[in-house]
């Protein structure tokens, strides 16, 4: 066939590294047009500049026990910016007290109770060491609410004061509504396996017990100097991508040789609306706009699609006096469990954690605040988000140096929330999409919401449309390039 034309629907990290990997098997010919409906490219990945340096207010770092973001890194010729947290440890705040966050569990779930003693009491170490003493119902395949397992088999403090506190840090959403199987898919393996209790579970998957004076160890996250933007950059400019901005899609349709997309708000009024004829798609868009896009072509994946709740958010950035540096603790940040009654969710304090974000003029802090059904806490304008964080920083830090500069960045429906099933929804969403020829998903809703997940689903989607492209041996759709009618 000519030239190919693909359309790629969402310019954040899967529509994008889903269009530069089609560029890279199509070649330079191939016409690969990405839609994006706001103003800006990136979705949960954005820089700013703050107080002199350069701070992400989405996503910050990529895990790299997964491959998928350092192999694009490298590819992109960026591994020289590759840089790593310092070694100052996370704290979390429970129970009324700030302590050191223990390092080996899976989300919070130790391979035993005395890995994370000192953050619980005398007895919800007891009711946790008794975990495997549980009988325990488990059919291989099932899932289970997270929180409603634990609590069930090891009471309530392991829970509300670090399962929830970190499944709230990745997911936004409670422990008490997520889902075993999708956020903690080794330890649902394990227990599917024959582990006895969930204790042995997490012990079966974490990494075997580092003896002391053991060397350095290898780190677990990964950034780039000047922050995450320099990937999405990367990635436009190496996919000789040439986006259409501020244009959501607003409907897709089959054609009989290919796909239709309708573009521009409905917002904009009743106008006709821009068309757009491809060869292939891929749908790189959170789950609500998925399920809109989907309605008409495939329903049923639509309606999986639709199973899929999410959650809002939204990071503060401070860019604080130096002097306030020496009241800060010797940590990379906090974590906050939702019973401590303040309204952020997490401190990172930039400024320690990263020595690219460090400053001889200002002390950089980044607080998240949202949970899932708490949408209260966002209910509020910038100006009194502000004053929110900054009380809770004095309640935490005793901080309340006033900022020199600050930002405000809202994460409307930014996370998918995984919640029990949520497997068997990705799973009817794939397959209903399988049997569609040149449509293909990327993104945070399918296989994990951290970057290398979403670069992994991106990558799949472009090698099935490549396959398809070069497969085909039809002539190209008949199209009249953009049809503005
Ligand atoms: C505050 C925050 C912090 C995070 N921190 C981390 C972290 O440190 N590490 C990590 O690995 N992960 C982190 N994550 C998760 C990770 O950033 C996201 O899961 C990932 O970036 C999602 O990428 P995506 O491309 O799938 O979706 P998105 O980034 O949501 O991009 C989807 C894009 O589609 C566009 N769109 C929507 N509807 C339409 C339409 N109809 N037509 C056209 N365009 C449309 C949107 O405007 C958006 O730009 C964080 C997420 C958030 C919100």
């Amino acid at each position: 066939m000519s030239s190919p034309r693909v359309a790629v629907v969402g310019g954040g990290i899967s529509g994008l590294a889903a269009a530069y990997r089609l560029r890279t098997l199509l070649g330079p010919a191939a016409e690969i047009v990405l839609i994006e409906g706001s103003r800006r490219l990136g979705g949960a990945l954005r820089t700013v500049e703050l107080g002199g340096v350069a701070l992400d207010v989405g996503a910050e770092a990529f895990l790299l026990r997964r491959l998928e973001a350092h192999a694009l890194v490298e590819e992109l010729g960026l591994g020289g910016q590759l840089t790593h947290p310092t070694p100052v440890a996370p704290t979390v705040r429970a129970g009324g007290r700030t302590l050191p966050l223990p390092t080996r569990t899976v989300l919070g779930l130790p391979g035993a109770a005395a890995d994370v003693a000192g953050l619980l009491s005398a007895q919800g170490v007891a009711r946790l060491a008794a975990e495997p003493t549980v009988p325990l119902r488990w059919d291989p395949g099932q899932d289970a609410a997270v929180g409603m397992l634990l609590r069930e088999r090891a009471g309530d403090e392991l829970v509300d004061r670090l399962v929830d506190p970190l499944l709230g840090g990745v997911y936004a959403g409670r422990a008490d509504a997520l889902g075993l199987r999708a956020t903690l898919p080794a330890v649902a393996a394990a227990l599917d396996q024959g582990a006895g209790s969930l204790l042995a579970a997490a012990d079966a998957v974490l990494p075997s017990r580092q003896p002391a004076g053991g060397g350095r160890p290898t780190p677990v996250f990964g950034t780039l100097r000047g922050g995450l933007s320099v990937l999405v950059d990367a990635l436009v400019a190496a996919g000789a991508v040439h986006p259409r901005l501020g244009l959501p899609v607003r409907a897709l349709a089959r054609t009989p040789h290919g796909w239709r997309l309708e573009l521009g708000s409905h917002r904009l009024g009743p106008g006709r609306p821009e068309r757009l004829d491809a060869d292939a798609v891929v749908l790189a868009v959170p789950a609500p706009a998925l399920r809109r896009l989907l309605a008409d072509p495939l329903p049923g994946a639509s309606a999986a699609a639709g199973r899929v709740e999410v959650a809002s958010c939204a990071v503060v950035g401070l860019a604080l006096p130096l002097s306030a540096a020496q009241a800060l603790p010797a940590a990379s940040g906090v974590l906050v469990a939702s019973s401590e009654s303040l309204s952020v969710k997490a401190f990172t304090f930039s400024g320690r954690k990263w020595a690219h974000a460090r400053s001889e003029q200002m002390l950089l802090v980044r607080a998240s605040l949202g949970r899932h059904g708490e949408a209260r806490v966002l209910h509020r304008d910038d100006a009194e988000l502000l004053e929110a964080v900054r009380a809770d920083l004095a309640a935490l830090t005793g901080i309340t140096a006033r900022p020199v500069d600050s930002v405000v960045a809202r994460w409307g429906g930014g996370l998918p929330q995984y919640a029990p099933g949520h497997l068997d929804a990705v799973a009817a969403l794939e397959r209903h999409v399988a049997a569609s020829a040149g449509l293909a998903l990327a993104g945070a809703i399918l296989h994990g919401v951290g970057l290398p997940a979403c670069i992994a689903t991106a990558d799949a989607a472009a090698r099935r449309i490549a396959g398809y492209l070069t497969g085909l041996n039809a002539p190209a759709a008949a199209r009249g390039g953009t049809m503005g009618s």
